[in-house]
């Protein structure tokens, strides 16, 4: 997907998205960072055609997102949102089979298809022992992954996830961050993911977005992107870049700069 100087307002007065360009790699797992209320949702949300921007387009596999129908755009990208609600009486299964939605005419029965996709949508998030659990009983973890067996059921190239790591403890990050690298490296999905952790946006992604003041400040691989100079720039806190032979690069923040 191709981002052409994007904006967005929600109020026409000032612009929430100043002119993003960016462009997505197709198999690739590319991660949005930036500081709170730098338009990283907003951004998510005219990708996936939530939100129509007051100019600007976004443009997969050489069609603007904006002539897609509905349908067919929800064939080619699934969207797992920052935050979702479902009753809680719904058993996973249940839930899972609404990604199929996009792939049947009202009223039609399951297909084969359908069936087919749920499975391997439950299989991929290591809920099939779960598929009989309602909502409302699932760990915060297990309910995470509901979320992406709904999307996966939807069998679309490309999955966008707004902070899905948010509110889970670490054993939970870690478990989705690979679940979702899987399901980039041997299933070929495009993944972009709002990530808070710029240390797991460097450890999982190919690539980085950085957003800034609605503005894409930077794009490029982890290294190009995560230096001391501009993580100072975009987040004002000072760190220092490590390699790890085990973990790789990563940053461990050392103050604001501020004299205490
Ligand atoms: P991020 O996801 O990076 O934290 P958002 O995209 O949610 O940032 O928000 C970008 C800006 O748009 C913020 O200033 C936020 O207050 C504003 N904003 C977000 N959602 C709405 C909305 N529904 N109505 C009005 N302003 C909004
Ligand atoms: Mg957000």
């Amino acid at each position: 997907m191709e981002l052409n100087g994007i904006t967005y307002s929600y109020d026409r007065k000032t612009d929430q998205l100043q002119g993003v360009t960016a462009s997505i790699g197709q198999g690739k797992m590319t991660a949005i960072i930036g500081p709170n209320g730098s338009g990283k949702s907003t951004l998510l949300g005219v990708m996936a055609r939530n939100l129509a921007p007051r100019s600007g387009t976004a443009v997969l596999d050489g069609k603007a997102i904006a002539a897609y129908k509905p349908k067919e755009l929800a064939r080619k990208l699934a969207v797992v949102h920052q935050r979702n609600d479902a009753p809680g009486d719904l058993t996973v299964e249940r839930l899972a089979y609404y990604g199929r939605l996009p792939h049947r005419s009202l009223f039609a029965q399951r297909s084969e298809d359908d069936e087919e996709a749920v499975e391997w949508a439950l299989g991929c998030t290591n809920l099939l022992a779960r598929r009989g659990a309602r909502i409302c009983e699932l760990s915060g973890g297990e309910r995470q992954r509901v979320w992406i067996a709904l999307a996966l059921a939807q069998k679309t190239p490309i999955l966008f996830l707004d902070e899905p790591t948010a509110y889970l403890d670490m054993y939970y990050q870690i478990e989705l961050l690979e679940l979702i690298r899987r399901l980039n490296l041997r299933h070929g999905l495009t993944i972009v993911i709002v990530l808070h952790d710029m240390n797991q946006a460097v450890r999982y992604c190919d690539e980085i977005i950085v957003m800034k003041g609605g503005q894409a400040v930077l794009q490029g691989t982890p290294e190009q992107v995560v230096t001391a100079r501009t993580i100072k720039d975009i987040y004002g806190v000072d760190v220092v870049v490590r390699h790890d032979e085990l973990a790789g690069m990563y940053i461990v923040p050392v103050g604001t700069g501020e004299r205490n």
